[in-house]
């Protein structure tokens, strides 16, 4: 495992990182991965300030995921803008984005009116003054949670068992996505199990600078799934930003006690899904569910070294076509896109995947992180789906929860 202290010294300057540094690109004032991150860590050991412009880093992680020599840059950035914030105080709009799961909490018993509220143009007009972008649709709350339903399922009792961390997107905002893997695991004869006692992943905190605050989070989470990581119980997430949460950043930046042992049992819900497949025991009894669909394979499952499971899996369902998009980050980056001046940063780094969405006809454009889903279909106008609802689909009629 990579710790975030101890190895600037393997960055040999090649620079690579800041070739693929999706906001090198659009950004002047960002000096780049190489220079924000191994190279100042080393003036910053020495004493010198943090610098202001590590606000740009979007902890998109494509300079981890391109490096030669294992250097996290991408935590060495996350640290010191948590220092640098320490130093120079946050705004409100901040707070607000890195918590977004005391916002939902708040939101859900009024979830019709926070609706409504939240796309009305004067509320828009005040988040505007704080620094939330009035451009951007905000995320919609569902009506009833995903735990809310979840705990109204009736689930065949399968002896294989699997958790499932929700995390807030999936819980508060798009909960289908919850229910469409849970009908996947039934059919596939897991039960799925979702602890008590779960909080947000913590990747919020860790961008808006609360490194104190994602670790309470972190051990919290690892306190929930410890249990069922040592009975060998795979812990399933369905958004790669939880996933690479729980899978890298409790142990390489928050350095949280029994991290490891949790992140060797988890895994993506698609890895899961095409393990099952590859040992031939995966439910093959697919309805023909045909489609035309375009992929886009987030940078947290990139960084996650597991390569693109869902297409693998989609391309063994009947009728099915599925192209890889391929255009590198959409720039939303969670709530980063969400700030009144990111807003301009995050589309024009999205651009060259709005454009290739545009070109292709289809019938849905597939994305497994909530935020490049908001993304895509702001940028776009396209529907948009995580791919397990068109897994789903295929296990239809007989696997309706
Ligand atoms: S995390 Fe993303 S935005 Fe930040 S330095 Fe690395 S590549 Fe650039
Ligand atoms: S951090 Fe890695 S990719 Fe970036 S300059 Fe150093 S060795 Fe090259």
């Amino acid at each position: 495992m990579k710790t975030c202290n101890n190895n600037i010294d393997a960055c040999t300057t090649c620079a690579a990182c800041t070739a693929l540094c999706p906001v090198t690109a659009v950004v002047r004032d960002f000096p780049g991965p190489k220079m924000a991150g191994p190279a100042a860590e080393r003036f910053r050991k020495a004493g010198a300030p943090t610098d202001a412009a590590l606000a740009y880093c979007t902890n998109c992680k494509n300079c981890d995921i391109t490096c030669p020599s294992g250097v996290p840059v991408a935590a060495l950035n996350m640290r010191a803008r948590a220092e640098h914030v320490k130093k120079h105080g946050r705004r409100l709009r901040d707070w607000i984005l890195a918590h977004g799961e005391h916002m939902a909490k708040l939101a859900m018993p009024g979830q019709p009116l926070t609706n409504l509220g939240m796309a009305n143009p004067v509320t828009r007009q005040m988040l505007k003054a704080i620094g939330i972008s009035g451009s951007r649709p905000l995320p919609r709350y569902a009506p009833r949670t995903f735990l809310r339903q979840y705990g109204k399922l009736r689930q065949q009792p399968f002896a294989d068992k699997v958790v499932f961390f929700p995390g807030c997107f999936i819980n508060y905002n798009d909960p289908q996505v919850g229910l469409d893997l849970i009908a996947v695991l039934q059919a596939n004869r897991h039960q799925v199990i979702v602890p008590p006692g779960l909080a947000c992943c913590g990747v919020p905190l860790v961008t808006g600078g609360y490194l104190e605050e994602a670790a309470a989070a972190a051990k919290r989470n690892l306190a929930a799934l410890a249990d069922y990581a040592r009975q060998g119980v795979p812990i399933l997430t369905a958004c790669t930003s939880c996933g690479l949460m729980i899978q890298q950043e409790y142990d390489e930046l928050l350095g949280a006690e029994g991290a490891s042992e949790v992140a060797a049992r988890t895994y993506d819900a698609m890895e899961f899904l095409l393990e099952l497949h590859d040992r031939g025991r995966l439910n093959t009894a697919f309805t023909p569910v045909g489609g035309q669909y375009l992929y886009h394979a987030s940078c947290h499952l990139r960084a996650q070294g597991i390569g693109r499971p869902a297409l693998e899996l989609l391309a063994a369902l009947p009728g099915v076509t599925v192209a890889d998009l391929d255009a590198g980050c959409c720039g939303i980056a969670g709530s980063y896109g969400f700030k009144a001046d990111r807003y301009d940063i995050s589309m024009a780094i999205g651009r060259e995947l709005f454009a290739k969405i545009k070109a292709q006809p289809a019938d849905a454009v597939l994305a497994d992180c909530g935020t490049c889903r908001l993304q895509i279909a702001h940028g776009t106008g396209a529907k948009v789906l995580h791919p397990i609802s068109v897994i789903r689909k295929a296990y239809e009629p007989e696997y309706k929860l």
